[in-house]
């Protein structure tokens, strides 16, 4: 028996969603590439970027997925030899450093666990060690999408200052621009980059980069650069430079149909609906959890992401529910990968997300949990209705909500 033939529901943490707009604002012919409304896409998009990631830096897109803006970021800043160092904390950054390897660039980590957040403590220690400064770019993620894990920032930003270092710092928003706050400048970041699939609501296939004066100013003397991921190439007059070749055009206007709706919706809209649906993801898993049978990747509460969550299944194979999500109700959940394949698995909830996806997918879930007889503390759903019912009440007004508010 099948409960599986209607629209099909995506929950993994990438990529996301497309919210129909943007499939039909894509389904179109190619135009001209030199003049007219492509250039003006660009320039604007360019633009909308800098309010994204708020900087008044420069953007570049990149007709590429992450792993290209990652060596891109290297690539147009760094030199053979110089050391990078690697903040661990789950299969990103470390998959960012393989890259930095391959390029000639000296790697270090900063052992850190897929269980938590990156120690800004241990960052700071090891930063005052390096008195020659031989280190010249820190990389980190802000969320790791494998661990489930956001890394503070701020805090890591304020590290890098007790130090006085001056490596430049870089941060993967891959998993959670446009869902959870990100400040480029306030935060005294030096270079951000993310893709087009995950909280930007766009096929994979673009990507992103804000590169600050500090990164500018490194990249003009970086001997890594090579003409495709180039900067200064790309900031040149003629349209196709700006791609370094062709541009993608139906990718930039899936890219600015999604744009819009992000900015109609407003960062500060997205941010709450992606905090306030999490906070209700894992209301849920919370009282699962309860019968000792799943678990929290992520210890510390306050670590968890709110684009993602990571339950483990210990001394249990997850692919069994993950089977009956998708053949018998027709939900697809995330499977663990990296250093916890096959423990566990993970809910995807950023991007074009809302309410009945999310208690959709949480209802499936708990009715797997249910039907596989895998033990679960009852009433994770209605825990998870309960805290959005309250969220709304206590702040209808705050969260715009004039149907709760008409009802006080
Ligand atoms: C998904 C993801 C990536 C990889 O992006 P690709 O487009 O697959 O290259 C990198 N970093 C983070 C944090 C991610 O979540």
């Amino acid at each position: 028996m099948t409960l599986a033939n209607g629209k099909k529901i995506l929950m993994i943490p990438g990529p996301t969603t497309v919210p129909d707009e943007v499939l039909q604002a894509m389904h179109r012919p190619a135009i001209d590439i030199r003049t007219g409304e492509l250039v003006e896409m660009t320039d604007r998009s360019l633009a909308d970027l800098k309010s994204v990631f708020d900087t008044t830096g420069d953007t570049f897109i990149y007709a590429a997925n992450g792993h290209g803006a990652w060596e891109a970021a290297l690539s147009n800043t760094l030199s053979r030899g110089d050391t990078v160092l690697v903040l661990d904390s789950g299969a990103f950054a470390r998959g960012w450093g393989e890259m930095a390897e391959m390029l000639g660039l000296n790697v270090e980590i900063l052992q850190g666990d897929w269980r938590n957040a990156v120690d800004a403590n241990a960052l700071e220690t090891r930063l005052k060690q390096d008195a020659g400064q031989a280190i010249k770019a820190i990389l980190t993620v802000q969320i790791d999408t494998a661990s489930g894990v956001i890394n503070d920032i701020p805090a890591l930003r304020a590290a890098i200052n007790a130090a006085g270092h001056p490596a430049l710092f870089m941060v993967d928003t891959i998993a959670s621009l446009a869902c959870v706050p990100f400040r480029m400048d306030p935060w005294g970041v030096d270079l951000a980059l993310s893709g087009s699939q995950k909280g930007l609501m766009t096929p994979p296939g673009l990507s992103f980069i804000a590169a600050g004066a500090r990164a500018m100013a490194a990249h003009r003397t970086a001997n890594l650069r090579t003409h495709y991921w180039d900067w200064t190439f790309r900031q040149g007059e003629a349209h196709y430079k700006k791609y370094c070749g062709t541009p993608p055009v139906q990718m930039i206007f899936a890219f600015r149909k999604a744009l819009d709706m992000l900015l109609e919706e407003g960062l500060t809209g997205a941010h709450r609906r992606h905090r306030l649906l999490a906070e209700a993801v894992r209301a849920c898993v919370g009282v699962w959890a309860k019968a000792g049978a799943l678990e929290f990747n992520i210890l510390d509460p306050d670590a968890r992401a709110n684009s993602v969550t990571v339950v483990l299944t210990p001394g249990r194979d997850p692919a069994l529910l993950r089977r009956f999500c998708l053949d018998t109700c027709g939900l697809t959940i995330g499977e663990t990968i990296g250093e916890i394949t096959g423990t566990g698995f993970r809910i995807g909830h950023m991007g074009h997300v809302n309410a009945p996806a999310v208690l959709g997918a949480l209802g499936v879930i708990e009715m797997g949990l249910s039907a596989l007889s895998i033990p679960h503390g009852a009433g994770g759903l209605q825990a998870a209705t309960d805290h959005l019912a309250n969220a709304l009440r206590a702040n209808a007004a705050e969260t715009d909500n004039a149907q709760v508010a008409a009802a006080q």
